[in-house]
């Protein structure tokens, strides 16, 4: 794709690109499976795909310290901290819990996440996963913050725990699920961020889904190093691709480009502050 002379301004609101940058998680091999990875190079061409704003996206403690320290010096970047679902039971110590909250406060955090449900891998147990859960957004309402949720395979045991508090904002990360938990998260006032996924999807009702999403309700993510978009798959995903998955979209949806983007970034900027 042509990218030169792009008038649209995007916001990459998942990625994980921080951990490019040091050996802390296995990650970190995602990225350098194919060879060094230049940082610098990585944002310069996001910014050259209109990707304007970018939000790292923490999975652990440390990721969620590394995330904290890689946007510190640079400008249109921000941090999310979280404990991803598959990392529950290695945070269940309460010393673990007390450094992580401590993060809530630093400068350039504008979300708690990614938190959830992952009953598909199941590499936490599901009682571990529920209290991390649980610990996260209790923690994200007493600052007021958005969170970013990831759900998989685990709807009928998130909804009971997400209608148990009130106030809750935030974002249901990488969505690929029905059109009925689509509508279910739009009652409840969530946004649904769609990545590289729906550039391959084949399933008629996941595709349904997102042409159904309210334009108000609608977030672009990457979830980069993972789910290139087609048809770059093979490749390493980065926060440039969100410009492909804008294109893929519109065209679903028989929007113009120029409309998912001013839509998709006026939201993310509400939804995060900034
Ligand atoms: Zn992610």
């Amino acid at each position: 794709m042509d990218n030169s002379g792009a008038l649209v301004e995007l916001f990459d609101t998942h990625c994980h690109i921080h951990e490019a940058v040091r050996k802390t998680t296995q990650v970190y091999d995602k990225w350098h499976e194919k060879g060094d990875v230049a940082v610098e190079a990585i944002l310069a061409d996001a910014k050259q795909a209109g990707v304007a704003r970018i939000l790292c996206v923490g999975t652990t403690l440390a990721d969620s310290e590394l995330a904290i320290e890689f946007v510190e010096k640079r400008e249109n970047l921000w941090a999310a901290i979280g404990i991803h679902p598959h990392e529950a039971s290695d945070h269940l110590e309460r010393a673990a819990q007390e450094q992580f909250a401590a993060l809530v406060t630093e400068k350039k955090v504008v979300a708690v996440g990614e938190c959830g449900l992952d009953y598909f891998y199941t590499h936490s147990p599901k009682e571990a996963q529920i209290k991390i859960l649980k610990f996260q957004i209790e923690l994200a309402l007493e600052h007021d913050l958005p969170l970013i949720f990831h759900v998989r395979e685990a709807f009928d045991d998130f909804w009971p725990i997400f209608e148990s508090y009130s106030g809750i904002r935030g974002v249901l990360h990488s969505f690929t699920d029905t059109l009925e938990n689509m509508r279910r998260a739009i009652n409840h006032g969530l946004f649904i961020g769609v990545n590289g996924i729906a550039t391959f999807a084949k399933d008629p009702g996941q595709l349904d889904a997102y042409k159904a999403i309210p334009l108000q309700n609608l977030l672009l993510e990457t979830d980069s190093p993972f789910l290139t978009p087609a048809p770059y798959r093979g490749t390493v995903c980065e926060p440039k691709h969100v410009l492909v998955t804008a294109g893929f979209l519109s065209e679903l949806r028989e929007e113009s480009l120029d409309t998912v983007a001013i839509a998709t970034t006026g939201n993310a900027q509400q939804l995060f502050g900034v």
